[in-house]
């Protein structure tokens, strides 16, 4: 990882304006914000700035506007949530330019903080536009970016700010950062990475990225069945791209070549209808699916093998379930997997990071979120950073 600036590179900023990215797309219902936790990952640096004498303006983006203004995505929707949880008295900008915002810096005292409107409501935030980032920046003497989930997206607010203004990493950011760094950037070998979810469609460039990265790669979940088609293996009625095979078989051979071994079940929970508890579940060996079953879950023994995978290695990262893990008993692989990787960072002999959406769901169903050494929330910028690829919210920073 290279090196980037965060909060403790900052000099006196007491009395300075602060432009501070941050993660605001909030879920809502009723026009009420359902979960916090997004407000409270970026609550430290808001807070640290705010305590630091800055004058805090929060730059986000709420939903798809797509560069015009809409009544319903307001973000002054949101400012008495974040209120809320700062504990503190937030001021609403209806703009994120021009004089406006410039005389709303001026009223603000030094530790006050501001929500600016959201970014989206103008074309040039999502193009990137020079002059919308230069107009954004005059009324700013410094950028921090504390929205990683919003990293791979190289928008005004994301990017084209840190290139015209002295730019630092919020805490958060800095913590994401730091975490990936440890699970795939210079991990502690061995490396596993187990990788699960419906379809091997959506997850092609992270399979072969991780191949290259990892010494274990355990496949599990519907994409699963994929692989073990193209070993030759009967999976009936289950989920199953057959077109993908060949890439299948591809990605096992790039395998091969790197020294990694993957692990695909050699034991499955199947039945012949997709509800809970069925009465057709059952318990097999994967070349004892009949015509008439789809495969729902990875096995109890096969999980155990894993977990003793995972007690040889320093590092994990997770992404995926290993079964259909919303329905009874689907679940028990990953509940029972995530809870010996859970074990073992405890005991300290694991490294564990894990994001994704329905994953971050799996592991708090396993009730074992906590115990991680760090799960991502970033969804989109952490699989494309699972994927290799180049973050330009980050690789500016770092520039
Ligand atoms: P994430 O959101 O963490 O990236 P995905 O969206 O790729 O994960 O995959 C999660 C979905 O995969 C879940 O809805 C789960 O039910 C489904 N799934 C897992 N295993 C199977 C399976 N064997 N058959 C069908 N669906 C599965
Ligand atoms: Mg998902």
């Amino acid at each position: 990882m290279s090196a980037f600036k965060t909060l403790d590179d900052l000099g006196d900023v007491n009395g300075k304006v602060a432009l501070v990215r941050v993660d605001l797309n909030l879920p809502m219902q009723g026009g009420a914000v359902t979960d916090e936790t997004r407000i409270r990952a970026a609550a430290p640096t808001i807070l640290e700035l705010a305590g630091k004498g800055a004058k805090v303006l929060l730059l986000a983006h709420f939903g798809r506007p797509k560069g015009e203004r809409s009544s319903t995505l307001s973000l002054s929707m949101v400012v008495g949530a974040v209120e809320k949880v700062l504990g503190t008295e937030v001021m609403f900008v209806p703009e994120v330019t021009g004089p406006v915002v410039a005389q709303s810096v001026d009223i603000l005292r030094p530790g006050d903080i501001a929500i600016l409107e959201n970014t989206r409501f103008w074309k040039g935030e999502e193009k990137n536009d020079p002059d919308f980032v230069k107009a954004i920046a005059e009324n700013g003497d410094f950028y921090v970016n504390d929205a990683f989930s919003a990293a791979h997206r190289a928008h005004a607010t994301t990017e084209g700010l840190a290139r015209v203004l002295p730019a630092y990493a919020g805490r958060s950011m800095q913590a994401e950062l730091e975490a990936l760094d440890k699970a795939l950037g210079a991990p502690e070998k061995p490396v596993a990475a187990v990788v699960g979810g419906a379809k091997v469609s959506s997850k092609l460039d992270v399979l072969k990225h991780l191949v290259s990265q990892v010494d274990h790669l355990i496949i599990g979940g519907g994409m699963a069945n994929t692989f073990l088609a193209a070993k030759g293996v009967d999976v009936g009625k289950s989920l199953c791209e057959h077109d993908l095979t060949g890439t299948a078989n591809e990605i096992l051979e790039a395998a091969d070549k790197s020294g990694c071994t993957v692990h695909l079940p050699y034991e499955v929970v199947v039945s012949k209808e997709f509800a809970a508890n069925p009465p057709s579940l059952r318990t097999c060996n994967v070349h004892e699916v009949a015509a008439d079953e789809m495969i729902l879950d990875v096995g109890p023994l096969a999980v155990e093998a894993l977990g003793d995978v995972l007690k040889t290695c320093r590092t994990l990262v997770w992404n995926g379930p290993m079964g259909a893990f919303e329905t009874v008993p689907f679940d028990a692989a990953t509940v029972a997997l995530a809870r010996t990787a859970a074990a073992l960072t405890v005991e300290g002999s694991l490294i564990s990071v894990a994001g994704g959406g329905d994953t971050v769901a799996a592991l708090n169903h396993a009730g074992v979120a906590q115990d991680f050494s760090y799960i991502s929330t970033a969804g989109g910028a952490f699989l494309e950073w699972m994927e290799g690829k180049e973050l330009p919210g980050v690789a500016v920073l770092e520039a």
